[in-house]
């Protein structure tokens, strides 16, 4: 986003014009930040075959996805809807990996009948599939107990995770994998969200490499994501590019000792669409109690839920004010929760019927949006090659009632 004279803009649109079209709140995502951050990733590992599968569960929206898809990325999915978005928005089955947890093995069978590749985080499962589908190639996701995440929530390598199958049960599975003839064609770990420190994928790297010598038939190593993008001006995040020069050459050593090439696998989501996303909202009131100057928003957890989920830091300015005078609030929305945006964060003086921007609205915000208080979701607004196009319209009452069956009571 540009700050030119005054206004604000993406791709040269101007915000506040959008917003006259399309009402607030607003979801707004730049495709130029979705293809920057993919050319990143692809220049920084420098290995003969490398597989970016983007975590859809990010940002589901089917336009977003076919972006990708043209622009040679896969896709990761975690649920067979997932897939069936995936498949619809021109995805090829083999460019598709699923990752699911906990689901039952009639999902299994849908996703292996759909012919993507599934990667499996529990012994029974892999039992299961042993016995009625001895053919597919399975992937195994580890979990290396390796500690690492932005916040607990989102760290998935711990001792007590429910994610993938524990390093010290490697042995039974080797014994399954040979007593079924089961045929494991790749390695998966994916420790958890925001890891900054390019030492922990090192470390996971090689308690990776040390398994993966056991199966003989590996075509992938699967790195899973955790790759940090600033969310304020002076975070520190994931250096990709050492990233991915440490990581090009452990991995181009370990194919050498492994007699083969192998393709390198990342699955980021948040990289990918993080910094995309602008969420535009509309001040109801500017409201002061004895303590403290609130202003409340036409959107809530309902609409964008990380803050109160996990904490999350978002950046908010005021898109109506560039040049007002910094004051302090805490930015609250309208849902009968305590839903807080910001505390005490310094905005440009706000008004009532003043813009509000969100940065780093890409992901995870309209993909785990509700529809409590029976609110309408936002639109979504798609911004590409210096054009905007509605990519999701604003609900309405039919929506929210669509699928409710009246009876005549
Ligand atoms: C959510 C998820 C990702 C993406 O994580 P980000 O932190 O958004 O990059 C990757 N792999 C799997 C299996 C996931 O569940």
């Amino acid at each position: 986003m540009e700050l030119k004279e005054g206004r604000y803009s993406i791709q040269g649109l101007d915000i506040i014009d959008l917003v006259s079209q399309y009402g607030t709140p607003l979801y707004i995502y730049d495709s130029a930040i979705i293809k920057r951050q993919l050319d990143r990733l692809n220049a920084a590992f420098k290995v003969k075959k490398l597989g970016i599968h983007y975590a859809c569960k990010a940002l589901n929206n089917i336009n977003i996805l076919r972006l990708i898809n043209q622009w040679g990325a896969g896709l990761d999915t975690v649920s067979v809807q997932e897939i069936w978005t995936g498949l619809k928005a021109g995805f090829s089955p083999d460019k598709i990996l699923y990752t699911p947890n906990c689901v039952g093995t009639d999902e299994i069978e849908m996703a292996i009948n759909l012919g993507v590749q599934v990667n499996i985080d529990h012994i029974e499962t892999l039992e299961y599939i042993g016995h009625h589908h001895p053919d597919t190639p399975l992937c195994i996701r580890i979990n290396p107990h390796v500690m690492a995440g932005g916040n607990e929530k989102i760290s998935v390598g711990h001792i007590d995770s429910k994610f993938g199958i524990s390093i010290y049960q490697m042995p039974l599975v080797e014994r399954l994998v040979k007593t079924l003839g089961l045929r494991i064609n790749g390695i998966h770990m994916h420790t958890g969200s925001d890891i900054l420190d390019p030492g922990v994928f090192t470390l996971a790297a090689d308690i990776l490499f040390d398994i993966a010598r056991k199966f003989p038939d590996l075509e992938f190593i699967d790195f899973g994501s955790g790759l940090k993008v600033p969310y304020k001006d002076d975070d520190v995040c994931t250096d990709v590019e050492e990233l991915g020069a440490i990581l090009s050459d452990k991995f181009n050593q370990f194919c050498k000792d492994y007699g083969r090439d192998l393709s390198l696998y990342f699955e980021p989501g948040k990289f990918l669409v993080s910094e995309c996303g602008f969420f535009v909202v509309k001040t109801n009131v500017i409201k002061q109690t004895p303590s403290t100057v609130f202003a409340g928003v036409d959107s809530g957890m309902n609409h964008l839920i990380r803050p109160m989920f996990y904490g999350s830091y978002h950046h908010i300015f005021n898109l109506s004010s560039p040049a007002g005078k910094p004051r302090v609030y805490n930015i609250v929305g309208y849902i009968c929760e305590t839903d807080t945006f910001a505390t005490n964060r310094v905005v440009n003086e706000i008004h009532p019927g003043d813009l509000l921007c969100f940065k780093n609205a890409g992901a995870y915000c309209f993909s785990m949006s509700s529809n409590y208080n029976s609110r309408f979701r936002p639109c979504e607004v798609l911004i590409h090659e210096g054009k905007h196009y509605l990519i999701r319209q604003r609900e309405t009452i039919d929506d929210l009632l669509k699928n409710q069956v009246e009876l005549a009571l």
